[in-house]
């Protein structure tokens, strides 16, 4: 074994395999992987191997496609069969609401490139003939679904790893890692120590203890999973041989399993409720090729109601049933990318679909190793994306929930209950006593409305508009009219400080900074000029001499931005950034009232030329020591009160005193973003993603090219001299009872007019070279942008897709925001666009003004 590195990969499972041969492919040369056993020892040995294209983020759909067609590139390499069976297969809907869940799916397939179509349960039946149709409503078929050997694959990408130089140890256990000052591992094994510049956490199974190696707790958990295995059954055999096809795979939601052809039988998986987390603190590192005992009491309520919708397969003989247990992250998809705090060192693990999106995972990371971006938006699997409140219990009780709602419909108003309250504001029993209905902003309980009294909080989730419907227009109408107060703890808070801050974030952001006092709005790009983020920024007065601003953006992506920051950060430490996190809270008031109500609680002067819009001041409100924000996301004259958490109750009560005169109501989140849709504001993560130019995202305002050298300043101003070809909209929406949810089709009367053809973005072209120095770049299915197919019906076409909307309750319109292309996105006509909801075409207009205060005036008044 050699002792030095540029990278480890710890793990030789799918996806430790795919890592390094990606990383080798890339053009790294010296980069090795080190496994305990031999390969396929975790979880990849006993897997069912179904792949399929479908998941619920657009972003990793894409990484599964990419994952499907490579299974040929890595055959034709490595001359290892991975006894590719592709068969497609269906989803079956029992209900109409598991119907109106496909609809959903089939209609963002329209501008993703997949080939999904609905079909009867008799089309179904006729490429499954062991089911029963008349159990279901209908169903979906995905043509990109099959099965493989998961053992042929793992070896596959191994081979074609090796045969571009890349090593494998075997029987190789890595006990330790250090980390040297200047940033060099020492990868401490059984047969030594290899030192290395990177370090990739593919442990599989055992991704948790290599995490703990490094200081760090990984929110992953092992799930005991099981299927069964038919003896062979004549009535496959004679399918086969009358139709000469293989049977299909079919996923029935209701009975909670999977099912598909074995050689001549049948293999039938459940994901049942009752279920059951595998060496939930610690994994015991002799655990090998090593089954479970299977525990058919626990799947026996799944396996009852798949008998009776698959009525062929009860008949037949069970050979064996499989009990492996695998790995899950709190929502089920990966953890990917670097880890926050930490220098190179990387995951790649809590993969729970080897088999689906090990490639893309693979392709993702070694970009990103490479070439210091993943190349897309891989938000959905960013190890970043959750918080240190997704501890060791925490993570269990939230594996579980995903785990055993696997096959549930997820309601567009839905809040799931595991693990909950974790975090929560010193006002929350105050919000429970105002019949507040809380939902989970990144671990934190955060009003999501106010049930009227007397009735129960609760939400009835639905695809359609619901029983929050009348309170949120209350709280709405009475915020635009008088005034309301809403907790805004759930934003991300910094404050940057020390010499020199000014020109860091300057170097940062596309907008000015602020002048003492005064705040900015502002984005943040890539190198690529692509959006990877959005803030508020205010420049505080200095501390010590020093210059000291605060910023404030989405709480989500918290460890994201602190990442990015970091990397940027003056390797002197003259700059320090600081995390608030729950150690600072906040009150938003918002109505033409809110000035009145806060000057009874301040000793200052806040008229309107003494504390002008985007003013920032450090005040006492109510007696507590706080910083004031004249903003607003509600688009209306309010302000942003932040202060520490042992001061919220205070100020909250002294908000509530005050305001009895002027009507003062309480308003929850949706009422928040209903209010901001009428303002056409955008959000973070929802029209705004690293997939976006700031111009497509018509952030042109906050786009300051002539100010100073920004990251990504060369890239936008190429995106603003050659035009974009997309743009972000606002839309008026004709709904009837249900509103936009996001990704749905817009659909547009162009008649024999061409505008190109429309993409859906994934990558951004990150320029990539391979080891002879040849760009590679979007050279593959999932750097390249999804075509929108050209879905034609007679003169209408599909031109572009929605972000988000809802129902904007005070101009009480029906909104929705998404991109369309340039061309189109000024065109206010009546009759020329249609937004597809819950598979209904409803006409839809663009409204280039937001319908409430055009102008700005009340926000500036
Ligand atoms: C019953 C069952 C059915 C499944 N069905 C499917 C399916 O149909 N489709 C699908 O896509 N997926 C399926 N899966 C899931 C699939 O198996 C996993 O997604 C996949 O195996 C994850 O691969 P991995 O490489 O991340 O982890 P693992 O396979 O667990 O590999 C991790 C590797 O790291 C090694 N390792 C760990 N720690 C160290 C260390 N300190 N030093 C050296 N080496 C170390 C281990 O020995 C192991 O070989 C199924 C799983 C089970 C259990």
């Amino acid at each position: 074994m050699k002792s030095h590195a540029k990278a480890v990969v710890i793990g030789g499972g799918v996806v430790g395999c795919s890592v390094l041969y990606h990383l080798a492919k890339a053009g790294w040369a010296d980069i090795m992987l080190i496994e305990r056993s031999e390969l396929t020892s975790g979880s990849s040995w006993h897997a069912a191997g179904g792949f399929h294209t479908l998941n619920g983020d657009p972003n990793v759909a894409k990484l599964q496609a990419y994952t499907v067609q490579l299974y040929k590139e890595i055959e034709e390499i490595s001359g290892q069969s991975c006894s590719l069976h592709l068969t497609g297969g269906v989803m079956m809907a029992d209900t109409p609401e598991r119907m109106d869940f496909l609809r959903l799916a089939h209609a963002k397939g329209r501008y993703l490139g997949m080939d999904t179509e609905l079909i009867t349960p008799s089309e179904a039946k006729a490429m499954f003939p062991l089911m029963d149709e008349t159990n279901f409503v209908g169903a979906m078929w995905d043509p990109v679904e099959g099965h493989l050997d998961p053992s042929g694959t793992t070896h596959a990408y191994a081979k074609a790893a090796r045969k571009l130089g890349a090593e494998i140890v075997l029987r190789n256990r890595v006990v330790e890692l250090t980390q040297e000052v200047d940033g060099t591992w020492n990868v401490v094994t059984e047969q030594g120590t290899v030192k290395a510049e990177h370090v990739v956490n593919c442990g599989g199974l055992w991704a948790r203890e290599i995490g703990r190696m490094v200081g760090v707790e990984l929110p992953v958990l092992a799930m005991e999973h099981m299927y069964l295995l038919t003896e062979p059954m004549p009535e496959v055999e004679e399918f086969n041989k009358s139709t000469g096809r293989e049977m299909i795979g079919v996923l029935d939601f209701k009975g909670e399993i999977y099912t598909r052809q074995e050689r001549n039988g049948i293999l039938l998986g459940t994901y049942e409720k009752a279920c059951k987390p595998w060496s939930p603190v610690s994994t015991p590192w002799d655990f090998g090729h090593e089954l479970l005992q299977p525990d058919i009491d626990r799947i026996a309520p799944s396996l009852e109601i798949g008998f009776k919708h698959f009525p062929g397969i009860e008949k037949a003989g069970i050979k064996q049933i499989i009990n492996g247990p695998f790995t899950f992250a709190l929502d089920g998809n990966p953890l990917v990318g670097p880890v926050q705090g930490l220098t190179n060192f990387w995951c790649a693990c809590a993969v729970m679909a080897g088999f689906s999106q090990g490639g893309g995972v693979g392709l993702a990371l070694s970009n990103w190793m490479v070439h210091g971006d993943p190349g897309f938006d891989v938000w959905g699997m960013d190890v970043a994306r959750f918080g240190e409140w997704a501890t060791l219990r925490y993570t269990n009780a939230k594996v579980r929930e995903n785990y055993s709602r696997r096959f549930s419909i997820r309601f567009p108003n839905e809040e799931l209950p595991a693990a909950r309250p974790a975090q929560t504001t010193p006002l929350y029993d105050t919000m429970l006593a105002n019949n507040a209905v809380m939902g989970d902003s990144w671990g934190l309980e955060t009003p999501l409305w106010f049930a009227p009294r007397g009735s129960e909080p609760k939400d009835v989730v639905s695809f359609h508009r619901s029983n929050d419907f009348g309170a949120i227009s209350e709280e709405v109408r009475a915020t635009r009219e008088k005034v309301g107060v809403t907790e805004i703890a759930n934003f991300a808070k910094y404050e940057v400080s020390g010499p020199g801050a000014e020109d860091f974030l300057n170097r940062l952001m596309t907008n000015r900074m602020p002048k003492t006092g005064r705040i900015v709005l502002t984005p943040m790009l890539n190198e690529f000029g692509r959006l990877i983020g959005d803030f508020t920024i205010a420049k505080a007065g200095p501390r010590g001499g020093e210059e000291r601003f605060m910023i404030w953006g989405s709480s989500a992506a918290q460890k994201y931005h602190m990442r990015w920051f970091e990397k940027h950060l003056p390797k002197d430490g003259s700059i320090r950034i600081h995390r608030f996190d729950q150690t600072l809270v906040g009150l938003s008031i918002a109505g033409p009232k809110s000035r009145d109500l806060l000057q009874k609680l301040v000793d200052v002067d806040i008229s309107t030329k003494a504390f002008r819009f985007m003013d920032f001041r450090e005040m006492a409100v109510g007696g507590a020591p706080c910083m004031v924000n004249r903003i607003t996301y509600t688009g209306d004259l309010g302000y942003e009160i932040w202060m520490a958490p042992a001061y919220q109750r205070l100020v909250y009560k002294a908000i509530k005193e005050a305001g009895e005169e002027f009507g003062l109501v309480d308003f929850g989140m949706r009422a928040l973003l209903s209010m901001r849709l009428e303002k056409n504001f955008p959000t973070w993560f929802r029209e705004l993603r690293p997939i976006y130019g700031p111009f497509e995202g018509s952030m042109d305002r906050l786009i300051k090219l002539e100010k100073n050298d920004f990251i990504g300043r060369e890239a936008a101003a190429k995106e603003q001299a050659e035009g974009t070809k997309l743009r972000r909209v606002s839309f008026i929406v004709d709904a009837a009872d249900a509103d936009v949810m996001g990704d749905e089709p817009i659909w547009a009367k162009v008649g024999g007019k061409d505008y190109g053809t429309v993409e859906k973005p994934h990558g951004y072209g990150a320029p990539r070279f391979d080891a002879s120095g040849k760009e590679v770049r979007g050279s593959n299915a999932a750097e390249g942008a999804s075509a929108v197919r050209g879905i034609v019906d007679g003169d209408w076409r599909v031109v572009g897709w929605v972000t988000s909307g809802g129902y904007a309750h005070y101009v009480e319109k029906s909104m929705a925001q998404g991109y369309v292309p340039a061309a189109l996105a000024e065109n206010d006509s009546a009759g020329l666009f249609e937004i597809e909801i819950l598979g209904h075409r409803r006409p839809a207009r663009i409204n280039v003004e937001p319908p409430f205060d055009p102008s700005g005036e009340k926000m500036r008044t």
